[in-house]
C-alpha cells in the first residue's frame, strides 16, 4: 500500500497546475481574489516532499490504525474498500437522507451525549437526534457526508466536534438570521454575464460547473445553487450541460483581459473525469487564458480517492496540468467559523500544518452573510484579533490574507482595511476595489456582525 501511495504521490508532486483546496477547517469555493497569482510559485511546491514518505500529504496516513473500524457501521470495511472511491460514493455508504442519518446516528451514538457548549449537562440519544432533525428543517443546506468524514467525527461528543458542526446542523444552536442575510449574499448572479460564469475582476472569473459536492457544508456561501432543495431554500442548480459550458467558453474566449479561471461549483471533485479533461483542454487552448485552478474540498473530505488507482479522476487532473506545463501549487482557503477555528491555537496549528505540507495558506474568510449560519458567524473583531495575534508568530510568506468578501458583490478586501467599524452596532464599511463594473469601483459596502443573542 505504501508503494501505491508513493506512486500516486509522485503523480501529484509538483505537477498540478493549481488546486485550491481546503483542509479541516475547510475551504469554501470562491471567486479568485484581486491579488495577483504568480505563475512561478514563491512558495515551496509539492515536489519538495520526500518521495519515500509513507505519510500522504493530505491527512491520510497509511501507517495510521484503520480508524474507520472504530465506527460501528464501518467495522467490517477492509482497507481496500475504504480506499475505494466507488465504495465511498455508493448510495448506501453516503449519509444524505433522513433515514440514512437516523440509522447511522443510532448506530454510533452512545445512550447519552453532552449538550452543545453553553448548555449544561447531558442529553439522550433521542434528544440529540431530534435536535439534528430540527437543524435539518431549518437549514439552507441539505446533508451529505462521506464515510471518511464520518470516521473523523468524535461521536462521543458530536455537538462539540468541529468536524460535525461543519456538516450536520443542530437546531438548538441555530439563531435567527440577521435581517441583511441573503442566499446570494455576494451577488454572484448579478455579476454573471452568462450562465455559470461570475466575472467580477478584470483578469479573473469563476466557472460554476456543477451543483454537487462530496459533502455539503452548513455554511456554504453558494447555498443558492449547491445541493438539494431544503425546506427553507429552493436551489437554482448548476447543471453539467454541453450547451451551458459552450456558452461559458465562448464568453471566456471573447474577453481578452481574462487570464485566470477558477473551476468550481459545487466541487470540481464531482465533475466526471472526461468532463474535467474537456474543460481543461478547452481553457488551455484559449490564447487569453494563462492560469486555471480547480477548486475542491476533495483532498480534505475524501483523500482516499487520490490513492485509489482504479479511479481515473486524479490521473486526469494530472494529465490536464501536464498539458498546461506550469509549476504546481496547492493553496488552502478557510472560512472562519465560531466554535470551529475561531481561536489563535487552532488557526496557528492549521497554518503550521499547511506549511509543513507545502500548501500555501492563501485566504481566511470572514463567514459570508448567507441564511441559517448566524450561529457560525463571528464579529469582524474576531478576524482582526486573530490576524494581529498571528502576525509575527508565523513566517510572513505563510501568513494567509484575512479577507471579507463584501456583501452585494463588492469584492474581496483585507479585513483590516475597513474604512470604519462601529463595535456597538457591529457595522463595518469597506471601499470596493477596482472591479469589472465601473459603477462599483470605490463604492462603500457594509458588513454586519451577527446580532448579539439578546436581540
Ligand atoms: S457545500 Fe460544496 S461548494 Fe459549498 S462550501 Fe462546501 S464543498 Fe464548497
Amino acid at each position: 500500500m505504501i508503494s501505491l501511495a508513493s506512486r500516486r504521490l509522485r503523480f501529484l508532486r509538483g505537477r498540478v497546475k493549481t488546486l485550491s483546496t481546503g483542509f479541516s477547517p475547510l475551504h469554501t469555493t470562491r471567486n479568485t481574489s484581486s491579488t495577483q497569482s504568480p505563475i512561478i510559485p514563491k512558495y515551496p511546491i509539492v515536489s519538495d516532499i520526500p518521495a519515500e514518505t509513507s505519510q500522504f500529504p493530505f491527512g491520510f496516513d497509511l501507517e495510521e490504525p484503520e480508524i474507520w473500524r472504530e465506527v460501528p457501521p464501518f467495522s467490517d470495511v477492509s482497507y481496500d474498500e475504504f480506499l475505494s472511491w466507488r465504495w465511498h460514493t455508493k448510495i448506501q455508504n453516503l449519509v444524505e437522507t433522513k433515514e440514512q442519518l437516523s440509522e447511522f446516528l443510532y448506530a454510533v451514538l452512545p445512550e447519552e451525549v453532552p449538550r452543545p457548549a453553553g448548555m449544561a449537562g447531558m442529553q439522550t440519544r433521542d434528544e440529540f437526534t431530534g435536535d439534528v432533525y430540527s437543524g435539518i428543517r431549518k437549514s439552507a443546506m441539505s446533508v451529505r457526508v462521506m464515510p471518511y468524514v464520518l470516521s473523523r467525527i468524535n461521536w462521543a461528543d458530536p455537538a462539540n466536534c468541529p468536524i460535525f458542526r461543519q456538516f450536520i446542523p443542530l437546531g438548538s444552536i441555530m439563531v435567527q438570521d440577521h435581517p441583511r442575510v441573503k442566499p446570494d449574499s455576494l451577488h454572484e448572479q448579478e455579476d454573471s454575464p452568462v450562465d455559470g460564469i461570475v466575472h467580477r475582476y478584470p483578469d479573473k472569473a469563476l466557472f460554476l460547473t456543477v451543483g454537487v459536492c462530496p459533502v455539503y457544508c452548513v455554511f456554504c456561501t453558494r447555498s443558492y445553487g449547491v445541493g438539494a432543495n431544503t425546506e427553507v431554500l429552493a436551489k437554482e442548480p448548476f447543471k453539467v450541460s454541453r450547451t451551458r459550458f459552450e456558452n461559458a467558453f465562448a464568453y471566456v474566449e471573447s474577453q481578452p483581459d481574462l487570464k485566470d479561471i477558477a473551476i468550481s461549483g459545487g466541487d470540481a471533485f464531482y465533475l466526471p473525469h472526461h468532463v474535467l479533461e474537456w474543460i481543461g483542454d478547452r481553457l488551455i487552448g484559449m490564447k487569453n487564458i494563462e492560469r486555471i485552478r480547480f477548486a475542491t474540498k476533495g483532498l480534505a473530505v475524501a483523500p482516499n480517492r487520490f490513492l485509489d488507482s482504479s479511479d481515473p479522476w486524479t490521473e486526469t487532473l494530472i494529465r490536464v496540468s501536464d498539458k498546461a506545463r506550469r509549476a504546481g501549487k496547492l493553496r488552502n482557503q478557510s472560512v472562519l467559523l465560531r466554535g470551529v477555528n475561531d481561536n489563535v491555537a487552532t488557526m496557528s496549528s492549521l497554518i503550521q500544518k499547511l506549511a509543513q505540507m507545502t500548501i500555501q495558506p492563501y485566504y481566511v474568510y470572514q463567514c459570508d452573510m448567507v441564511p441559517k449560519v448566524e450561529h457560525l458567524r463571528t464579529p469582524l473583531q474576531t478576524i482582526l484579533d486573530l490576524e494581529s495575534e498571528l502576525r509575527g508568530s508565523i513566517a510572513g510568506f505563510y501568513m494567509p490574507n484575512f479577507i471579507v468578501d463584501l456583501p452585494e458583490g463588492g469584492g474581496k478586501r483585507l479585513a483590516c482595511s475597513f474604512e470604519s467599524y462601529d463595535r456597538d452596532t457591529g457595522v463595518s464599511t469597506f471601499r470596493a476595489p477596482v472591479l469589472t463594473s465601473k459603477r462599483k469601483a470605490g463604492k462603500i459596502y457594509k458588513y454586519y456582525d451577527p446580532l448579539p443573542p439578546s436581540s
